[in-house]
């Protein structure tokens, strides 16, 4: 049985790393990014040489709803959504504009209930369907210079407990990934020295990759039905 999923974010690190993960097993491919669109074209062609899949490249901003409408114009059916697009913000949130920290809230929150709200009637029409939410251990314990992005995969966590509840009628799971450290250009920021010091608080002593989480989050959509509303934590130990 063909199935479709929708990664967003998906031109580098995590989104690359899942949408590869779901070609290899098969599903028919929506990917977007906001601007590396020739990478995110030429990953789309190299899926469909190598996995026989159909796979549509989008360039759109998830944070508006005007470029998340368009994107679905374009998908008729949907069995799996994940939301992956995400940016992170370092600095004080007493430096942090208000244009910033909208920014954050538009990419990292907002667009998951852009997706949501376009993607639950497909899901609906079918009588089932997996959400899967790419979040954050900050979202949970918080991060000092990171209080925009802490705050937003926090929304993130509640969204995705209640929407769980909201759809589990209609046999729609909906769940979240909370990463630790994962190698990727999110985290190019960091010297040698801070990765050195982070992992020292690793009890796996090393950064998480992106191969690792795009597994769980393949294993989430072909869980159980009854596994749902929860957020999974993959961290190396951290937590
Ligand atoms: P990345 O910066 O390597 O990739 C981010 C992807 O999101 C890119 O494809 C980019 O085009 C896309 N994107 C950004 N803003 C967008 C927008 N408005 N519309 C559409 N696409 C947009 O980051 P990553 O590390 O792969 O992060 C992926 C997800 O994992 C994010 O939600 C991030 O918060 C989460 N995460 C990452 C880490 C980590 O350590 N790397 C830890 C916890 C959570």
């Amino acid at each position: 049985m063909k199935r479709t999923a929708l990664i967003t974010g998906a031109s580098r690190g995590i989104g690359r790393a899942i949408a590869i993960r779901f070609a290899r097993e098969g599903y028919d491919l929506v990917l977007t990014c906001i601007h590396s669109v020739k990478e995110l074209k030429e990953l789309a062609e190299q899926l469909e040489e190598d996995y026989k899949i159909h796979c549509l490249a989008i360039q759109a901003d998830m944070g508006s709803y005007e470029e998340v409408g368009h994107t679905f114009d374009k998908i008729n059916e949907l069995d799996v959504l994940v939301n992956n697009a995400g940016i992170s913000y370092v600095g004080l949130l007493s430096d942090m504009s208000a244009e910033e920290w909208q920014n954050v809230m538009h990419t990292n929150l907002d667009s998951c209930f852009y997706t949501c709200r376009l993607a639950i009637p497909l899901m609906l029409r079918k009588h089932r369907g997996h959400i899967i939410n790419i979040s954050s251990v900050w979202g949970s314990v918080g991060a000092s210079m990171e209080v925009a992005y802490s705050a937003s995969k926090g929304a993130v966590n509640a969204f995705t407990r209640a929407l769980a509840k909201e759809l589990a009628p209609s046999n729609i799971q909906v769940n979240a990934v909370a990463c630790g450290l994962i190698d990727t250009d999110m985290n190019s920021h960091l010297t040698l020295e801070d990765l050195t010091d982070l992992c020292e608080e690793i009890p796996a002593d090393r950064i998480g990759t992106p191969d690792e989480v795009a597994d769980l989050v393949l294993q989430v959509a072909n869980s159980p039905a009854y596994l749902t509303g929860q957020v999974i934590t993959i961290d190396g130990g951290w937590r």
